[in-house]
């Protein structure tokens, strides 16, 4: 009998690791693995999402998402809710000749360390139809040393987009910790300043829109690796910072604009624990942003610090918040985990107390739960109430050295 053959390429059973028979011919492994990546392939091509007007969220959408998961901030979402959904009627736009462009307005947000902001992106980030990614501006230096280009911020948002060029070119890109590539003094410095100027002059570039070359995988460029010119025209940066400080910059300006301006100025309370609120572009100068780069960020947000109601909500009110979160994981072997009130409360002053803020609530909440993973597991035990008297054992056994942030 003659030997079965691929009915695809024609190649003999003896010449194939592997034929599959099908009604009426058969198949080899060969090309079974070719036709999966020709549909990968025309899958990904056609994957340029064409969003339709009526599938933008609106603002308040988009704010009430972020509320799922986001505890206050609500200046912080409403301009980001704007700006996303302005984002969107942008590269939704059929440009006539004679009709306005309307111009991308990239966003800076200024907060503390651990109020949200990074958090406000992912939670972004699940609900949007463009690719989208998060960057760490101390990575970068200026090309020559050590470190990645800037250009490597958009090698991820390729990878996002799966390499479809156009659907990264309508992307956003989030740079976290933009303030550690501030220059270190308002004096331009003679001597290069590795991590500060040029890194913002080569951000411009990406900020101002313009065809950059992005090596695909990311890193340093190499002579042989082949670039993909990638405009960046509509891409939406967002920026965030904690910029440590900048309130005395803030406090230095509200000053000096009360001094010199008329008398019914300095009338105007100034809530002196939360300075950020009245942060201006000025500030952001001060702290060693050059101007071109601010004029770049024409949005400007600030984020509130979380204060003791803000963190207790924290622990318990968004959706994967902590407490539910280990309540999921004693669930599922079946046993029924509560806190106290006033066990919460400690884990907030604890968290207060070693200066952690937010970052902290978990590191406590799992060094107060440790031995109850260890041990409940292998126990009869049904259920589980954390008391105060509990949180408290458990925090004396631990060096509050360990209680590191993440
Ligand atoms: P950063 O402002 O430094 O980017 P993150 O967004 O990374 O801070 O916050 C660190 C962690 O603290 C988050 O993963 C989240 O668990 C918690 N957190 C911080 N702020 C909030 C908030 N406003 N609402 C809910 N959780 C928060």
């Amino acid at each position: 009998m003659a030997e079965d053959k691929c009915s695809f390429c024609g190649r003999p059973r003896s010449s194939v690791n592997l034929l599959i028979a099908g009604v009426s011919g058969h198949i080899c492994d060969y090309c079974v693995s070719q036709a999966n990546d020709i549909v990968k392939e025309e899958v990904t091509s056609g994957a340029t999402e064409v969003i339709k007007k009526e599938d933008i969220p609106k603002p308040s959408e988009i704010k009430s998402f972020m509320d799922k998961y986001v505890i206050g901030q609500n200046n912080a979402k409403k301009y980001l809710s704007v700006a996303v959904y302005n984002h969107y009627k942008r590269i939704t736009q059929q440009l006539g000749n004679d009709d306005v462009e309307i111009e991308k307005s990239n966003i800076i947000m200024v907060g503390s360390t651990g109020t949200g902001k990074t958090l406000m992106a992912r939670t972004i980030a699940k609900m949007l139809h463009v690719p989208f990614t998060i960057v760490d501006a101390t990575i970068l230096t200026e090309a020559g040393y050590v470190g990645e280009d800037i250009e490597s911020i958009l090698s991820r948002l390729l990878q996002a987009a799966d390499y479809d060029v156009a659907s990264a070119e309508r992307g956003i890109v989030f740079i976290d910790e933009i303030d550690k590539i501030s220059r270190k003094s308002d004096n331009p410095s003679i001597t290069r300043d590795v991590s500060g100027e040029g890194v913002q002059q080569g951000l411009l570039k990406l900020l101002e829109g313009s065809v950059v070359n992005v090596p695909p995988q990311g890193g340093r460029k190499h002579p042989e690796q082949k670039l993909i010119p990638v405009n960046t025209q509509n891409i939406l940066f967002i920026c965030g910072g904690a910029f440590d400080g900048i309130e005395r910059k803030i406090a230095n300006r509200l000053n000096t604009t009360t001094v010199g301006y008329s008398a019914a100025k300095k009338a105007d309370h100034v809530d002196k624990s939360n300075l950020l609120q009245y942060i201006a572009p000025q500030d952001l100068k001060s702290f060693g942003l050059i101007p071109e780069i601010i004029g770049r960020l024409p949005i400007l947000t600030y984020l509130e610090p979380l204060d003791k109601v803000a963190l207790r909500n924290i622990l318990t009110e968004p959706k994967n918040a902590i407490v539910k979160q280990y309540q999921k994981l004693f669930e599922m072997d079946g046993v029924a985990l509560s806190f106290d009130d006033n066990a919460l409360d400690y884990i907030v002053d604890k968290a207060i107390e070693f200066k952690l803020g937010a970052r902290g609530l978990r590191s406590i909440t799992e060094s107060i739960m440790i031995d109850a993973m260890y041990n409940t597991p292998s126990s009869e035990q049904k259920t589980l109430k954390v008391t105060l008297k509990m949180a408290e054992k458990q925090m004396s056994l631990i060096s509050k050295l360990r209680l590191k942030v993440a």
